[in-house]
Protein backbone atom coordinates (compact mmCIF):
# COMPACT_ATOMS: atom_id res chain seq x y z
CA UNK A 1 0.00 0.00 0.00
CA UNK A 2 1.28 3.15 -0.99
CA UNK A 3 0.21 5.28 2.04
CA UNK A 4 1.77 2.62 4.59
CA UNK A 5 5.46 3.78 3.85
CA UNK A 6 6.26 5.23 7.59
CA UNK A 7 9.10 7.56 7.82
CA UNK A 8 9.37 10.62 10.46
CA UNK A 9 10.39 14.30 8.77
CA UNK A 10 14.05 13.85 10.76
CA UNK A 11 15.58 13.05 8.09
CA UNK A 12 17.76 15.27 5.47
CA UNK A 13 17.65 14.63 1.97
CA UNK A 14 16.88 11.07 0.66
CA UNK A 15 20.35 9.63 2.33
CA UNK A 16 18.55 10.10 5.58
CA UNK A 17 15.59 9.01 5.06
CA UNK A 18 16.53 5.49 3.76
CA UNK A 19 18.61 5.79 7.20
CA UNK A 20 15.67 6.86 8.92
CA UNK A 21 13.52 3.95 7.33
CA UNK A 22 16.07 1.64 8.21
CA UNK A 23 15.34 2.41 11.83
CA UNK A 24 11.97 1.29 11.94
CA UNK A 25 10.88 -1.42 13.13
CA UNK A 26 8.65 -3.30 10.37
CA UNK A 27 9.31 -4.00 6.67
CA UNK A 28 8.92 -0.95 4.38
CA UNK A 29 6.89 -0.90 1.71
CA UNK A 30 7.45 1.74 -0.95
CA UNK A 31 6.40 2.66 -4.64
CA UNK A 32 9.47 1.49 -7.56
CA UNK A 33 10.80 5.01 -8.34
CA UNK A 34 11.14 6.06 -4.96
CA UNK A 35 12.39 2.31 -4.13
CA UNK A 36 14.85 2.65 -7.04
CA UNK A 37 16.01 5.79 -5.44
CA UNK A 38 16.28 4.42 -2.01
CA UNK A 39 18.20 1.27 -3.21
CA UNK A 40 21.12 3.05 -4.30
CA UNK A 41 21.60 3.84 -0.43
CA UNK A 42 20.75 0.13 0.20
CA UNK A 43 23.66 -0.20 2.76
CA UNK A 44 21.44 2.02 4.84
CA UNK A 45 17.73 0.86 4.95
CA UNK A 46 18.06 -3.19 5.11
CA UNK A 47 14.35 -3.55 5.79
CA UNK A 48 13.02 -1.21 2.25
CA UNK A 49 10.82 -3.86 0.53
CA UNK A 50 10.21 -3.25 -2.97
CA UNK A 51 6.59 -3.72 -4.12
CA UNK A 52 4.72 -3.57 -7.14
CA UNK A 53 1.96 -1.70 -6.58
CA UNK A 54 -1.45 -3.42 -7.34
CA UNK A 55 -4.20 -1.03 -8.14
CA UNK A 56 -7.00 -1.60 -5.73
CA UNK A 57 -10.26 -0.90 -7.20
CA UNK A 58 -11.49 2.79 -5.52
CA UNK A 59 -14.89 2.19 -3.16
CA UNK A 60 -17.49 2.96 -5.33
CA UNK A 61 -19.59 3.98 -2.25
CA UNK A 62 -19.33 5.48 0.63
CA UNK A 63 -21.65 2.81 2.91
CA UNK A 64 -19.58 1.86 5.43
CA UNK A 65 -18.34 -1.57 6.39
CA UNK A 66 -17.80 -3.64 9.70
CA UNK A 67 -14.29 -4.88 10.06
CA UNK A 68 -13.71 -8.03 12.37
CA UNK A 69 -11.07 -9.33 14.68
CA UNK A 70 -11.90 -13.14 15.43
CA UNK A 71 -9.56 -14.32 18.04
CA UNK A 72 -6.62 -12.80 17.25
CA UNK A 73 -3.51 -13.58 18.71
CA UNK A 74 0.07 -13.22 18.26
CA UNK A 75 3.59 -13.51 19.59
CA UNK A 76 6.88 -12.19 19.32
CA UNK A 77 9.32 -15.09 20.02
CA UNK A 78 8.33 -16.26 23.59
CA UNK A 79 6.02 -13.29 24.61
CA UNK A 80 2.26 -12.99 24.23
CA UNK A 81 1.59 -9.70 22.91
CA UNK A 82 -2.18 -10.58 21.33
CA UNK A 83 -4.41 -12.79 23.25
CA UNK A 84 -7.26 -14.27 21.31
CA UNK A 85 -8.83 -10.80 20.63
CA UNK A 86 -11.98 -10.60 18.99
CA UNK A 87 -13.51 -6.90 18.33
CA UNK A 88 -16.63 -6.55 15.77
CA UNK A 89 -16.17 -3.16 14.74
CA UNK A 90 -19.45 -1.77 13.13
CA UNK A 91 -19.77 0.03 9.61
CA UNK A 92 -19.31 3.71 10.38
CA UNK A 93 -17.77 3.11 14.36
CA UNK A 94 -14.66 4.52 15.94
CA UNK A 95 -13.20 2.13 18.43
CA UNK A 96 -10.95 3.41 20.26
CA UNK A 97 -8.25 0.84 21.66
CA UNK A 98 -6.83 2.21 25.10
CA UNK A 99 -4.38 0.72 27.21
CA UNK A 100 -1.26 1.40 28.76
CA UNK A 101 2.16 1.12 27.20
CA UNK A 102 3.16 -2.48 25.78
CA UNK A 103 -0.65 -4.09 26.11
CA UNK A 104 -0.54 -5.09 22.12
CA UNK A 105 -2.49 -1.87 21.05
CA UNK A 106 -0.10 -1.24 17.76
CA UNK A 107 0.50 -4.86 17.23
CA UNK A 108 -3.00 -5.54 17.00
CA UNK A 109 -3.24 -2.29 14.27
CA UNK A 110 -0.13 -3.50 11.99
CA UNK A 111 -2.19 -6.62 12.20
CA UNK A 112 -5.34 -5.37 10.46
CA UNK A 113 -3.30 -3.25 7.93
CA UNK A 114 -1.14 -6.52 7.31
CA UNK A 115 2.24 -5.47 8.35
CA UNK A 116 2.10 -8.09 10.72
CA UNK A 117 0.75 -11.79 10.17
CA UNK A 118 -0.95 -13.03 13.26
CA UNK A 119 -0.20 -16.11 14.64
CA UNK A 120 -3.96 -17.41 14.91
CA UNK A 121 -7.42 -15.74 14.61
CA UNK A 122 -8.69 -13.99 11.35
CA UNK A 123 -9.37 -9.88 9.77
CA UNK A 124 -12.57 -10.13 8.06
CA UNK A 125 -13.88 -6.67 6.06
CA UNK A 126 -17.85 -6.79 5.59
CA UNK A 127 -17.72 -10.80 6.22
CA UNK A 128 -14.84 -11.53 4.01
CA UNK A 129 -11.26 -12.37 5.28
CA UNK A 130 -8.62 -9.91 3.96
CA UNK A 131 -5.46 -12.10 5.74
CA UNK A 132 -3.87 -13.61 2.56
CA UNK A 133 -3.97 -10.05 1.22
CA UNK A 134 -1.15 -7.63 1.29
CA UNK A 135 -1.22 -4.31 2.89
CA UNK A 136 -1.37 -2.16 -0.54
CA UNK A 137 -4.36 -4.53 -0.98
CA UNK A 138 -6.47 -4.15 2.18
CA UNK A 139 -7.84 -0.58 1.23
CA UNK A 140 -7.08 0.67 4.56
CA UNK A 141 -5.72 4.60 5.46
CA UNK A 142 -3.49 4.69 8.40
CA UNK A 143 -2.46 7.85 10.49
CA UNK A 144 0.87 7.31 12.43
CA UNK A 145 1.90 9.22 15.37
CA UNK A 146 4.86 10.24 13.51
CA UNK A 147 2.91 12.11 10.14
CA UNK A 148 5.27 9.57 8.31
CA UNK A 149 5.11 12.00 5.81
CA UNK A 150 8.21 12.12 2.99
CA UNK A 151 9.86 14.71 3.96
CA UNK A 152 11.60 15.24 0.48
CA UNK A 153 8.16 15.73 -1.51
CA UNK A 154 5.65 18.57 -1.28
CA UNK A 155 2.74 18.24 0.22
CA UNK A 156 0.91 17.90 -2.61
CA UNK A 157 2.65 15.20 -4.03
CA UNK A 158 2.32 13.36 -0.62
CA UNK A 159 -1.31 13.51 -0.67
CA UNK A 160 -1.07 12.32 -4.56
CA UNK A 161 1.90 9.99 -3.82
CA UNK A 162 -0.88 6.57 -3.47
CA UNK A 163 -3.30 7.49 -6.36
CA UNK A 164 -0.07 7.84 -8.32
CA UNK A 165 1.10 4.66 -7.53
CA UNK A 166 -1.92 2.74 -8.15
CA UNK A 167 -2.11 4.53 -11.53
CA UNK A 168 -4.22 7.26 -11.66
CA UNK A 169 -3.88 9.72 -14.75
CA UNK A 170 -2.55 12.86 -13.40
CA UNK A 171 -5.93 14.98 -13.49
CA UNK A 172 -7.58 12.93 -11.16
CA UNK A 173 -4.69 13.58 -8.78
CA UNK A 174 -4.68 17.25 -8.48
CA UNK A 175 -8.54 17.03 -8.62
CA UNK A 176 -8.10 14.47 -5.38
CA UNK A 177 -5.67 16.47 -4.26
CA UNK A 178 -7.48 19.92 -4.46
CA UNK A 179 -10.25 18.02 -2.43
CA UNK A 180 -8.51 16.59 -0.27
CA UNK A 181 -6.64 20.06 1.26
CA UNK A 182 -9.96 21.86 0.92
CA UNK A 183 -10.93 18.73 3.36
CA UNK A 184 -8.18 19.23 6.36
CA UNK A 185 -8.58 22.86 5.90
CA UNK A 186 -5.14 22.84 4.39
CA UNK A 187 -5.73 24.74 0.64
CA UNK A 188 -3.20 27.29 0.09
CA UNK A 189 -0.16 24.26 1.20
CA UNK A 190 0.18 22.46 -1.96
CA UNK A 191 3.90 23.38 -2.18
CA UNK A 192 5.36 23.45 1.19
CA UNK A 193 7.50 20.69 2.03
CA UNK A 194 6.46 18.72 5.16
CA UNK A 195 9.56 20.56 7.76
CA UNK A 196 7.86 23.78 6.58
CA UNK A 197 5.11 23.11 8.62
CA UNK A 198 3.29 22.54 12.06
CA UNK A 199 2.92 18.94 13.48
CA UNK A 200 -0.86 19.49 13.41
CA UNK A 201 -0.44 20.70 10.04
CA UNK A 202 1.73 17.85 8.93
CA UNK A 203 -0.47 15.46 10.70
CA UNK A 204 -3.65 16.55 8.77
CA UNK A 205 -1.53 15.82 5.44
CA UNK A 206 -1.21 12.76 6.79
CA UNK A 207 -5.02 12.16 6.98
CA UNK A 208 -5.38 13.64 3.54
CA UNK A 209 -2.78 11.74 2.63
CA UNK A 210 -4.58 8.23 3.93
CA UNK A 211 -8.08 9.56 2.88
CA UNK A 212 -6.95 10.48 -0.57
CA UNK A 213 -6.84 6.55 -1.41
CA UNK A 214 -10.49 6.42 -0.49
CA UNK A 215 -10.47 3.86 2.39
CA UNK A 216 -12.25 1.19 3.53
CA UNK A 217 -10.96 1.52 6.63
CA UNK A 218 -9.43 3.81 8.84
CA UNK A 219 -6.30 3.39 11.46
CA UNK A 220 -5.03 5.77 13.45
CA UNK A 221 -2.01 5.01 16.04
CA UNK A 222 -1.58 7.79 18.78
CA UNK A 223 -1.85 9.82 15.84
CA UNK A 224 -2.03 13.05 18.41
CA UNK A 225 0.51 12.12 20.83
CA UNK A 226 3.23 14.90 19.29
CA UNK A 227 0.82 17.40 19.37
CA UNK A 228 0.02 20.03 22.42
CA UNK A 229 -2.83 19.73 24.15
CA UNK A 230 -5.10 22.84 22.32
CA UNK A 231 -4.24 21.19 18.94
CA UNK A 232 -5.17 17.77 20.21
CA UNK A 233 -8.82 18.95 20.81
CA UNK A 234 -8.51 21.04 17.37
CA UNK A 235 -7.77 17.72 15.46
CA UNK A 236 -10.11 15.62 17.62
CA UNK A 237 -12.48 17.48 16.40
CA UNK A 238 -11.37 17.11 13.00
CA UNK A 239 -10.90 13.20 12.99
CA UNK A 240 -14.41 12.47 14.41
CA UNK A 241 -16.01 14.90 11.56
CA UNK A 242 -13.87 13.26 9.40
CA UNK A 243 -14.67 9.70 9.94
CA UNK A 244 -18.46 10.88 9.31
CA UNK A 245 -18.36 12.82 6.62
CA UNK A 246 -16.07 9.58 5.08
CA UNK A 247 -18.49 6.94 6.55
CA UNK A 248 -14.84 5.25 7.84
CA UNK A 249 -15.11 2.27 10.03
CA UNK A 250 -12.17 3.07 12.30
CA UNK A 251 -10.01 1.87 14.47
CA UNK A 252 -7.92 4.65 16.94
CA UNK A 253 -4.85 3.67 19.46
CA UNK A 254 -4.38 5.71 22.15
CA UNK A 255 -3.22 5.31 26.05
CA UNK A 256 -5.14 8.24 26.91
CA UNK A 257 -8.18 7.72 28.78
CA UNK A 258 -9.52 11.40 28.13
CA UNK A 259 -8.88 11.04 24.01
CA UNK A 260 -10.67 7.85 23.99
CA UNK A 261 -13.50 9.25 25.88
CA UNK A 262 -13.79 12.60 23.78
CA UNK A 263 -13.74 10.63 19.89
CA UNK A 264 -14.57 7.27 20.02
CA UNK A 265 -18.10 5.59 19.33
CA UNK A 266 -17.21 2.51 21.79
CA UNK A 267 -13.81 2.00 23.79
CA UNK A 268 -11.78 -1.39 23.66
CA UNK A 269 -9.98 -1.02 27.13
CA UNK A 270 -6.95 -2.86 26.86
CA UNK A 271 -4.36 -5.47 29.52
CA UNK A 272 -1.89 -7.38 28.27
CA UNK A 273 -3.00 -8.53 24.96
CA UNK A 274 -6.49 -8.73 25.75
CA UNK A 275 -9.84 -6.57 25.82
CA UNK A 276 -11.17 -6.08 29.47
CA UNK A 277 -14.16 -4.28 28.53
CA UNK A 278 -15.72 -2.72 25.21
CA UNK A 279 -18.34 -0.18 25.70
CA UNK A 280 -19.01 2.95 25.16
CA UNK A 281 -16.97 5.88 27.04
CA UNK A 282 -20.06 6.49 29.54
CA UNK A 283 -20.36 2.94 30.24
CA UNK A 284 -16.33 1.87 30.40
CA UNK A 285 -16.89 5.00 33.04
CA UNK A 286 -19.56 4.56 35.00
CA UNK A 287 -19.73 0.87 35.01
CA UNK A 288 -16.26 -0.41 34.56
CA UNK A 289 -16.26 -4.16 34.77
CA UNK A 290 -12.83 -5.07 36.52
CA UNK A 291 -10.48 -2.80 39.35
CA UNK A 292 -8.08 -2.56 36.26
CA UNK A 293 -10.58 -0.55 33.58
CA UNK A 294 -11.81 1.22 36.93
CA UNK A 295 -8.39 2.63 37.72
CA UNK A 296 -7.08 2.72 34.04
CA UNK A 297 -10.27 5.10 33.49
CA UNK A 298 -10.51 8.39 35.16
CA UNK A 299 -9.84 8.23 38.58
CA UNK A 300 -11.29 6.79 41.61
CA UNK A 301 -11.35 6.02 45.57
CA UNK A 302 -11.65 2.75 46.18
CA UNK A 303 -12.18 2.09 50.26
CA UNK A 304 -12.18 -0.73 51.50
CA UNK A 305 -15.37 -3.05 53.40
CA UNK A 306 -17.30 -5.89 53.56
CA UNK A 307 -20.84 -7.07 52.49
CA UNK A 308 -23.01 -6.99 55.44
CA UNK A 309 -26.26 -8.26 53.51
CA UNK A 310 -27.83 -8.25 49.99
CA UNK A 311 -30.69 -5.77 49.43
CA UNK A 312 -32.74 -4.50 46.64
CA UNK A 313 -30.90 -4.29 43.60
CA UNK A 314 -27.39 -4.13 45.93
CA UNK A 315 -26.10 -4.79 49.14
CA UNK A 316 -25.51 -3.18 52.18
CA UNK A 317 -21.68 -2.80 52.39
CA UNK A 318 -20.09 -1.76 55.66
CA UNK A 319 -16.81 0.15 55.47
CA UNK A 320 -13.49 -0.47 56.86
CA UNK A 321 -14.52 3.55 58.40
CA UNK A 322 -17.18 2.26 60.05
CA UNK A 323 -19.38 3.92 57.72
CA UNK A 324 -22.85 1.99 56.15
CA UNK A 325 -23.51 2.16 52.62
CA UNK A 326 -26.21 0.76 50.50
CA UNK A 327 -24.46 0.23 46.80
CA UNK A 328 -26.16 -0.69 43.92
CA UNK A 329 -24.89 -3.66 41.79
CA UNK A 330 -25.87 -6.87 39.79
CA UNK A 331 -22.76 -8.64 40.55
CA UNK A 332 -22.87 -11.56 42.96
CA UNK A 333 -21.70 -10.99 46.27
CA UNK A 334 -21.78 -13.36 49.42
CA UNK A 335 -22.53 -11.98 53.35
CA UNK A 336 -19.11 -11.14 54.87
CA UNK A 337 -17.07 -10.98 51.81
CA UNK A 338 -14.25 -8.28 51.76
CA UNK A 339 -14.89 -5.73 49.06
CA UNK A 340 -13.32 -2.33 47.48
CA UNK A 341 -15.87 0.24 46.29
CA UNK A 342 -14.93 2.84 44.24
CA UNK A 343 -16.32 6.06 44.25
CA UNK A 344 -14.92 8.53 41.64
CA UNK A 345 -14.06 11.99 43.22
CA UNK A 346 -17.33 13.87 41.68
CA UNK A 347 -19.12 11.91 43.19
CA UNK A 348 -18.38 12.89 47.17
CA UNK A 349 -19.16 15.44 49.15
CA UNK A 350 -17.42 16.85 52.20
CA UNK A 351 -19.96 18.01 54.82
CA UNK A 352 -19.69 20.18 58.34
CA UNK A 353 -21.72 17.45 60.08
CA UNK A 354 -22.05 13.93 61.23
CA UNK A 355 -24.57 12.43 59.30
CA UNK A 356 -25.75 8.94 57.65
CA UNK A 357 -23.16 7.47 55.26
CA UNK A 358 -20.81 9.71 56.85
CA UNK A 359 -17.48 9.54 57.68
CA UNK A 360 -14.77 12.01 59.58
CA UNK A 361 -11.77 13.28 57.67
CA UNK A 362 -8.81 15.53 57.79
CA UNK A 363 -8.92 17.72 54.66
CA UNK A 364 -4.94 18.54 53.66
CA UNK A 365 -5.28 20.22 50.97
CA UNK A 366 -7.39 21.70 47.92
CA UNK A 367 -6.25 22.41 44.80
CA UNK A 368 -8.36 24.32 42.46
CA UNK A 369 -7.80 23.31 38.71
CA UNK A 370 -10.16 24.73 36.70
CA UNK A 371 -13.60 24.95 36.73
CA UNK A 372 -13.21 22.46 40.09
CA UNK A 373 -11.75 22.12 43.44
CA UNK A 374 -10.06 19.06 44.51
CA UNK A 375 -9.93 18.04 47.93
CA UNK A 376 -7.07 15.56 49.75
CA UNK A 377 -8.76 14.53 52.19
CA UNK A 378 -7.51 12.00 55.39
CA UNK A 379 -9.83 9.08 56.81
CA UNK A 380 -8.61 7.65 60.37
CA UNK A 381 -7.22 4.54 59.28
CA UNK A 382 -4.59 6.74 57.30
CA UNK A 383 -6.36 6.66 53.57
CA UNK A 384 -5.99 9.19 51.12
CA UNK A 385 -8.81 10.39 48.92
CA UNK A 386 -9.37 12.82 46.10
CA UNK A 387 -12.75 14.74 45.97
CA UNK A 388 -13.47 17.08 43.64
CA UNK A 389 -16.64 19.70 43.90
CA UNK A 390 -16.97 22.81 41.13
CA UNK A 391 -15.56 25.72 42.11
CA UNK A 392 -17.46 29.24 42.56
CA UNK A 393 -15.07 31.88 41.47
CA UNK A 394 -12.78 32.97 43.83
CA UNK A 395 -13.13 29.99 46.00
CA UNK A 396 -9.46 28.78 46.30
CA UNK A 397 -9.37 26.50 49.12
CA UNK A 398 -11.89 24.13 51.75
CA UNK A 399 -11.84 25.07 55.39
CA UNK A 400 -8.56 23.48 57.11
CA UNK A 401 -9.15 20.48 59.80
CA UNK A 402 -11.74 18.22 60.53
CA UNK A 403 -14.73 17.60 57.90
CA UNK A 404 -17.11 14.72 56.90
CA UNK A 405 -16.84 12.90 53.55
CA UNK A 406 -20.08 10.95 51.93
CA UNK A 407 -21.51 10.24 48.90
CA UNK A 408 -23.38 13.11 46.76
CA UNK A 409 -27.06 12.05 45.63
CA UNK A 410 -26.10 11.09 41.87
CA UNK A 411 -23.52 8.78 43.16
CA UNK A 412 -22.78 5.35 41.71
CA UNK A 413 -20.22 3.54 43.65
CA UNK A 414 -19.05 0.44 41.80
CA UNK A 415 -18.39 -2.88 44.30
CA UNK A 416 -15.05 -5.47 43.20
CA UNK A 417 -14.05 -8.16 44.87
CA UNK A 418 -10.89 -7.59 47.29
CA UNK A 419 -8.08 -9.08 45.54
CA UNK A 420 -6.35 -12.00 47.42
CA UNK A 421 -3.39 -10.62 49.04
P1 LIG B 1 1.33 -0.86 22.61
O1 LIG B 1 1.13 -0.34 21.24
O2 LIG B 1 0.07 -1.13 23.35
O3 LIG B 1 2.27 -0.02 23.42
P2 LIG B 1 2.76 -3.03 21.31
O4 LIG B 1 1.77 -3.71 20.44
O5 LIG B 1 3.72 -2.12 20.66
O6 LIG B 1 2.02 -2.31 22.51
O7 LIG B 1 3.60 -4.14 22.08
C1 LIG B 1 2.98 -5.25 22.74
C2 LIG B 1 4.07 -6.14 23.31
O8 LIG B 1 4.82 -6.73 22.28
C3 LIG B 1 5.06 -5.41 24.20
O9 LIG B 1 5.44 -6.26 25.25
C4 LIG B 1 6.23 -5.14 23.27
O10 LIG B 1 7.43 -5.10 24.00
C5 LIG B 1 6.18 -6.36 22.36
N1 LIG B 1 6.66 -6.05 21.01
C6 LIG B 1 6.17 -5.11 20.18
N2 LIG B 1 6.82 -5.13 18.99
C7 LIG B 1 7.74 -6.11 19.08
C8 LIG B 1 8.75 -6.62 18.18
N3 LIG B 1 8.89 -6.13 16.95
N4 LIG B 1 9.51 -7.62 18.63
C9 LIG B 1 9.36 -8.15 19.87
N5 LIG B 1 8.45 -7.72 20.75
C10 LIG B 1 7.65 -6.70 20.38
MG1 LIG C 1 1.81 1.52 20.37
Amino acid sequence: MPYDTSCCGAGTGLSGFAQTLGRLPATISVGKRLARQLLACGAHCPRIFVITMAAPAPSASLSAQPLTLDGITHSYGGGLAVDNVTLEVKGGELVALLGPSGCGKTTLLRIVAGFIQQGNGKVLIDGRPIDTLPPNRREIGIVFQNYALFPHMTVAENIAYGLAARGESRSVQAQRVEEMLATVQMAGFADRKPKQLSGGQQQRVALARALAMRPRILLLDEPFAALDKNLRLDMQIEIKRLQRQFALTAIMVTHDQDEAMAIADRIAVMSQGRIEQLGTPVQVYDEPVTLFVNSFIGSSNLLSGQISAPVEGGYAVTLGNGAAWTVPSAARFAPGQPVLVSVRPEQMRLADEAGEGRFPVELKLSLPIGGELIHDVTGADGSSLKIAMSRRPGMASGRAGTAFCGLADHARPVLFPAPQP
